[in-house]
């Protein structure tokens, strides 16, 4: 159902209003691609899903998983057909902007005890400032150990922050550009003020003094360390009528939650379904976690050992018969800034799940523009399922623009189309979806992997 008001046409209010409410557990409880990976680990095992190297052989219906360093997972359904057939696949990024503690981050100002961080992906820096953060993340030991962080969101706990100039002592900074108001080199977290002594740095000190009470290890240890700053507190409802959720991570983990869920809800597929959660997307899909790592490729190649011919050339064929929606949000019209869309292609809150036919920027430089034999074949499926759905561009032509895993995936000669949720407030501390578009992503996904 093309360009309609999901709120005026469904009469699945109730079942939006209730996958709403685990979906908004899901990004409380998951503001790291460690936590996603773990909580996709623990609903996929609870779904009947095996770890893929404990199984010797599969047949159709067979469920497996593989997770790749704690911060990546793919999962599989065997379909009905031969794997080398082609994969029914989702995917999406489970990493979010943030901020991460530095290697070397604590030091001491002036009475202060603070801790340096480098921002993580594309943000707006002035949103990041007076506002509540938590801490997450792992400090990895020489001796292999791994102590688990978490500071932030529990009841009791305390939260961090960064500062920001009184604006009765502002007036040069107030005349400063939008990009450079704060920098990022002041993007540091104040983390305590009680000295231990009269003498240096003893307000640093008691910190590390804190911390190996706490968690036994040494201020060497943040060398070895993944320690990721976000904003403190649980995703809300948002609105009066209640109709959308704020909360920090919709980016790309709405659609992630989405497409997981997907997976864990069909049954007996006709094609290989699947579903891969990505980390890195953020700052380009680089490293063994993000989309260009060989890790899916490998996952791939277990799968087709496991149903009979491994061999180069079927890898090759089940990658180029394949279909793919890449799971990743769109821009919302913002009502405050009508101007950066153009209103015909721009998707809205409200109206189902968003495909993207290309992204890029500069003339769909860096998209994978999607075939539109691929996309009749999509339309038609989402059609007969009555499925809501909306096309949109990434806002008016040279305004700007933005990638995702899409065009990864096609280098391998796949079909692909860019497929997701419509966000207000993208990369902010606190962005918006509808849930209606949350539930319709969710009934789309489904639909794509049993086609
Ligand atoms: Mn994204
Ligand atoms: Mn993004």
């Amino acid at each position: 159902m093309y360009n309609e008001n999901i709120w005026v046409k469904s009469d699945q209010t109730k079942e939006i209003f209730a996958f709403g409410e685990d979906y908004k557990e899901f990004i409380s409880n998951c503001k790291t691609e460690r936590l996603c990976t773990k909580e996709a680990v623990k609903e996929l095992e609870a779904k009947g899903f095996k770890e893929i190297s404990s199984v010797k052989t599969l047949k159709a219906g067979d469920k497996v998983y593989k997770v790749n360093k704690g911060k990546n997972v793919c999962a599989f359904i065997v379909g009905k057909k031969d794997v080398r057939e082609g994969l029914r696949i989702l995917g999406a990024h489970i990493d979010s902007p943030r901020m991460d503690l530095k290697q070397h981050p604590l030091y001491e100002k002036k009475g202060f005890a603070l801790l340096d961080t480098h921002y993580y992906g594309g943000i707006k820096k002035y949103q990041w400032v007076t506002i509540p953060l938590a801490l997450y993340g792992v400090v990895v030991k020489k001796d292999g150990s791994v102590v688990d962080i978490n500071i932030g969101d529990g009841k009791d706990d305390p939260v961090l922050g960064v500062t920001d100039l009184l604006i009765h002592l502002a007036a040069d900074q107030m005349t400063k550009k939008a990009n450079v108001v704060i920098e990022g080199e002041d993007l540091d977290l104040t983390a305590g003020s009680i000295p231990c002594d009269d003498k240096k740095d003893a307000v640093k000190k008691n910190i590390l003094k804190l911390i190996k009470d706490k968690y036994n290890i040494e201020e060497e240890d943040f060398l070895s360390a993944e320690i990721e700053v976000v904003p403190a507190g649980p995703a809300r409802d948002y609105g009066l009528d209640r109709s959308m959720i704020a909360g920090y991570g919709h980016d790309d983990r709405s659609c992630a939650y989405t497409s997981l869920r997907a997976i864990l809800d069909i049954k007996n597929p006709e094609y290989t379904s699947c579903t891969i959660l990505v980390d890195k997307e953020e700052i380009g899909s680089v490293g063994a976690t993000g989309a260009q790592s060989y890790f899916f490729e490998n996952a791939i190649l277990e799968l087709l050992d496991k149903t009979g011919d491994a061999s180069l050339l079927a890898l090759r064929k089940t990658l180029e018969n394949s279909k793919m929606l890449s799971s990743d949000v769109s821009a919302g019209v913002d009502p405050l800034y009508t101007s950066a869309y153009d209103e015909n292609n721009a998707c809205f809150l409200g109206k189902g799940i968003v495909f993207n036919k290309y992204t890029g920027a500069r003339g769909k430089s860096g998209s994978n523009d999607a075939m539109p034999e691929y996309f009749a074949w999509v339309r038609n499926i989402m059609d007969n399922d009555g499925i809501f759905f909306q096309t949109a561009e990434l806002g008016k032509v040279d305004q700007g623009g933005g990638g995702t895993i899409a065009y990864i995936l096609g280098n391998t000669n796949m079909n692909v189309v860019d497929a997701g949720i419509a966000v207000l407030n993208m990369h902010a501390p606190m962005e918006i979806v509808s849930k209606a578009d949350v539930y319709e992503a969710y009934k789309a996904y489904k639909t794509f992997l049993t086609k």
